[in-house]
């Protein structure tokens, strides 16, 4: 019942001009019926380009971040109404890359998945552990707990209203992914998790990715375990050949 989600996360890359290229390729080579939910998540200057390129397509967008506020006086902040306004489907909150770079906590992350939920938007709440956290093999503890706090206060009725990325630092960029294995345990870790917090069926309905140097090479294995239900892709999602080829390795 969990339709596998691949999400292109571009991070801070590309313009207007390779953005519309980038849609005009994937929409291009898409087959149809796509087996899998597609997805990409622009910078925001981007949000309207996509748009454009995408409406009426099966491709959705979203972004790869949010306000915790409502509205107001908070310069260089993006608001999830204005997000919901653009029609984004989706929304990143606690990328490791901010967590790290901007000091980002798991409170912020809550009230910014809280307020995402808000505005209809679907947050991909991301969640992963540093290398030397694996190393010592507190990995799942890790997560679980940083979950946990990043889920604070979040009720989600509809579980097809949550996705949860486990993304390991360790991973991201840097050519090292998760074993299917390593993914799929931390997969299954993450619904047992959400299976307590909230309900089993719930737990059920969830889609938990898998995020960190995916790339057409290895992300069929990665798909293979039962608790993995898609991936969240950098670096692979920048050249529309390499992103079509994840899309169609479903
Ligand atoms: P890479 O696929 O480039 O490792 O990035 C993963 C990521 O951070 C997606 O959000």
């Amino acid at each position: 019942t969990r339709r596998v989600l691949i999400a292109g996360n571009w991070k801070m890359h590309k313009t207007t001009a390779e953005a519309r290229a980038w849609c005009r390729a994937v929409l291009d080579g898409l087959p149809d019926p796509v087996a899998c939910e597609v997805a990409v998540l622009p910078a925001y200057p981007l949000l309207p380009v996509v748009r454009e390129a995408l409406e009426n397509s099966p491709v959705r967008w979203g972004a790869q971040d949010v306000s915790a506020h409502e509205e107001g006086a908070y310069t260089g902040e993006v608001a999830a109404r204005q997000l919901a306004d653009l029609g984004c489907a989706y929304v990143v909150v606690g990328h490791s890359e901010r967590r790290a770079y901007w000091k980002e906590s798991n409170a912020l992350v809550a009230a910014k998945a809280r307020k995402a939920l808000e505005h209809g938007l679907v947050p991909i709440v991301c969640v992963g552990e540093p290398l030397e956290v694996r190393e010592a093999g507190e990995a799942v503890a890790f997560t679980l707990a940083q979950l946990e706090g990043s889920l604070e206060g979040v009720e989600a009725p509809d579980p097809g209203r949550l996705v949860v990325a486990y993304e390991p630092v360790w991973a991201i960029g840097t050519g090292r992914t998760a074993t299917p294995e390593d993914a799929q345990e931390m997969a299954r870790a993450i619904r047992d998790w959400l299976a307590r917090r909230y309900t089993p069926e719930f737990a059920a309905g969830v889609r938990v990715l898998y995020g960190g140097s995916i790339k057409p090479g290895n992300f069929a294995e990665i798909l293979e375990g039962p608790d993995v239900d898609g991936g969240l892709v950098g670096g692979a999602s920048l050249d529309a050949t390499r992103f079509l080829a994840l899309a169609t390795a479903v």
